[in-house]
């Protein structure tokens, strides 16, 4: 899309939006002045649809009204409660509905899908993760790691090249030729946290596989923002959170994926608990843990219904949506527009730390100020008096994270505005 740098253009084009509707099924965050926020903050805590506390309400209610009888009864009873979920969340990662569950928390999953899936021996036990990843998968490796008693050097941080930020596949290829034979796990950010890059899941997967290792793939930054095909893909397995572009809420119950191909492994080792027995003899209550075929095998414990809820009602706004490729359409027009309005109006005070290239990064901006950080640190104040919510992250980058369901074009315009007139202000 050919882009003007002007206010007109931004209205029109929120004018011929067809998205634009979805706005108003969220709740906006407000300014003291009472209009709403800018708010860019989707990548880390999604707003709320306006349809949730209805969702929670009905939840309740039900069991005001039944008790326990709730778990048989009602439109969607509690025993099956995760499975109301599960066709819409294999549409928004790529699977089939029997490869996804929603279950426990995003850093849990991963620990449970390490018990299955990283089982190092003498020669084989290192895991792959890129340099700076999100710190808690850092942890979790590194504490599967030593578990298993290996050392620190099992865990193989990927460096982009001297002198650049973002990581190319010629490195994730090269790393891999070299030490293939020793990787047991690739741990991969489908969207890196940081920079926002999008990682070629597809190429990389399909390279490690065929150098022996398993590969897994947090979704965290990349679910709900990028169209994923995760069994094409033929990824091992997948973990994300709800709360972010899934807008489900803090700490919502987090999300798991187990590739068709591991669910009928006799010999799979795993974590177990009730829940993950077969479904049709679970209430047998016998000694023995049969597993299901499906990725309900890994969970644990019956879900907190009301977090499941929360994920109903974010759902139900995909659905409605048409899913994924409608939402990435203009997800890519409004970054493309944030990223053409800072150029234009602001070339030579900041850097782009993100790809410039839109397919290869998702709706997130990382936008590197090129001022002290005390300056910087300024101008973002600066910012957030004005009703902009993005997120800082030391000494200088801010991450802006325009998103299609709820951000409009003027929002992306209104930043710039307020950037260009935060960065003059600290330089006069
Ligand atoms: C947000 C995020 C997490 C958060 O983990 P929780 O277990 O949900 O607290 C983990 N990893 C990445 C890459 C993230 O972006």
């Amino acid at each position: 899309m050919k882009f003007e740098n002007s206010e007109s253009f931004a209205r029109d084009l929120d004018e011929r939006d067809p998205l634009k509707a979805y706005r108003d099924q969220f709740y906006i965050p407000k300014q003291k002045n009472g209009e709403d926020e800018f708010y860019f903050c989707g990548n880390s805590l999604g707003l709320q649809p306006t349809s949730c506390q209805r969702y929670l309400q009905q939840e309740l209610e039900k069991w005001q009204e039944l008790g326990v009888k709730g778990h048989m009864r009602g439109e969607f009873p509690w025993m099956h409660h995760h499975e109301f979920l599960v066709d819409d969340l294999a549409m928004i990662v790529g699977a089939q509905p029997q490869e996804v569950v929603p279950m426990n928390s995003l850093t849990t999953n991963l620990h449970l899908m390490m018990v299955s899936f990283y089982r190092p021996s003498a020669s084989r036990y290192k895991i792959l993760i890129e340099d700076h990843a999100f710190p808690s998968d850092q942890y979790a490796a590194m504490s599967q790691i030593k578990f298993h008693g290996f050392e620190e050097d099992a865990l193989i941080r990927l460096k982009p090249k001297p002198g650049k930020q973002l990581l190319s596949h010629e490195d994730w290829k090269e790393v891999l030729d070299r030490e293939g034979e020793q990787i047991a796990l690739v741990l991969l950010p489908g969207v890196q946290y940081y920079t926002g890059q999008v990682c070629p899941m597809k190429e990389v997967t399909a390279y490690a596989q065929n150098r022996g290792s398993m590969v897994g793939i947090d979704l965290a930054h990349a679910v709900g923002n990028i169209p994923l095909s995760l069994h094409d893909w033929d990824v091992d397995f997948a973990v994300w959170c709800h709360y972010k572009y899934l807008n489900s809420g803090p700490g919502a119950v987090g999300g798991c994926f187990v590739h068709k191909k591991h669910h009928t492994d006799p010999l799979m080792h795993r974590f177990a608990g009730w829940w993950g027995h077969d479904k049709s003899t679970r209430f047998k209550m016998g000694d023995t843990f049969i597993p299901s075929a499906s990725a309900e095998a890994w969970q644990l414990s019956n879900p907190p219904i009301l977090s499941v809820a929360a994920i109903r009602a974010s759902m139900q706004v995909f659905r409605e949506v048409g899913g994924i490729d409608p939402l990435r359409k203009k997800s890519v027009d409004l970054t493309s527009f944030l990223e053409f309005l800072l150029q234009t109006r602001l070339s030579g005070k900041l850097g782009i730390v993100s790809p410039r290239d839109p397919s290869q990064r998702g709706c997130q901006l990382s936008i590197e100020l090129q001022a002290n950080p005390a300056n910087s640190k300024q101008i973002f104040g600066f910012l957030l008096q004005n009703g902009v919510t993005a997120d800082w992250r030391e000494p200088n980058v801010m991450r802006v994270a325009p998103v299609p369901l709820y951000n409009r074009f003027m929002d992306v315009y209104r930043f710039v505005e307020l950037l260009e007139e935060g960065v003059s202000n600290v330089r006069s």
